[in-house]
């Protein structure tokens, strides 16, 4: 929701974007995409000009998600046209190759492949890209942090111990380079039973608010365990088009109004 000021700091310039936004986790499967595509959703509802990269280069889930596939066109045989769907500005690796190929590429590939997505996509203009980052803390990750003039990074996390240690990581990894921390998002804490209503705390509960609280870093609210969400992620249509005055929806509306 405010507004930050123009990338700054990086090596790589992105042309047509005023500010970029890291979704990262230090794990994978913790609902990090599924964040990152609903955040993109819920910015555009507040009246922004919205991007989605999918940087997760291994595990690209932007075209599943966003329920987009194709080959993206290029223009003067070098700029790549983002796809889009939703009003927001798409791209990933997942566009470019069949979904069952797995992508067995070294690190500097990894990261060309990242920079390419970033210089040569005629992106824009837009107010915001949010970037679905790979999960972890390795070369791809840190280079992005370092190069790219990141406005911040929100983080995903489960409330277990195991995901938060993972996460306290992915922070102070940011934190090394000046990548401000713009929050912890606490995903999957409390299952919601779709035949009753009835909530269990499955991973337990408050693990990434009380982790916040002890980094000092803004805690940007918490989303449940909800059958809906990943039956609408693998439809290709997220819970913020598909149900969006749904309690679920406005969790992901509650964090955007705090980035
Ligand atoms: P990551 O990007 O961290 O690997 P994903 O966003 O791909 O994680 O989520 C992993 C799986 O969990 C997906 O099938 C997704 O639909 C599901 N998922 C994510 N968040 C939730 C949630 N809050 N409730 C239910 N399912 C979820």
């Amino acid at each position: 929701g405010h507004s930050h000021g123009p990338a700054k700091g990086g090596a790589i310039e992105v042309p047509g974007v005023a500010s970029i936004i890291a979704v990262a986790s230090g794990k994978g499967g913790v609902g990090k995409s599924t964040v990152s595509i609903n955040l993109a959703l819920a910015l555009r509802d507040l009246g922004l000009k919205v991007g989605l990269l999918d940087a997760d280069i291994y595990g690209p889930s932007v075209p599943r998600l966003a329920g987009v596939h194709g080959k993206p066109e290029v223009e003067d045989g070098r700029m790549m046209l983002p796809m889009d769907n939703f009003g927001l500005q798409l791209m990933s690796i997942g566009f470019m190759v069949e979904e069952d190929t797995p992508m067995i590429w070294r690190g500097p590939m990894v990261m060309s492949a990242i920079s390419q997505m970033l210089r040569e996509v005629k992106w824009g203009p837009l107010d915001v890209l949010v970037v679905d980052m790979p999960p972890g803390t390795g070369d791809a990750q840190l280079t992005m942090a370092q190069q790219v003039g990141l406005a911040g990074a929100v983080i995903v996390s489960t409330p277990q111990d195991l995901a938060l240690i993972d996460a306290r990581r992915g922070i102070a990894m940011f934190k090394r380079v000046n990548v401000p921390i713009l929050g912890i998002v606490e995903n999957m804490a409390t299952f919601i039973c779709p035949h009753c209503g009835g909530r269990s705390d499955i991973f337990g509960h408050g693990g990434a608010r009380a982790e916040a609280e002890k980094l000092g870093v803004p805690f940007l609210g918490e989303i449940p365990l909800h059958m809906r969400i990943r039956e609408m992620s693998d439809a290709g249509v997220p819970i913020l088009v598909s149900d969006p005055d749904s309690p679920q929806a406005e969790g992901y509306r509650a964090i955007a109004q705090q980035v």
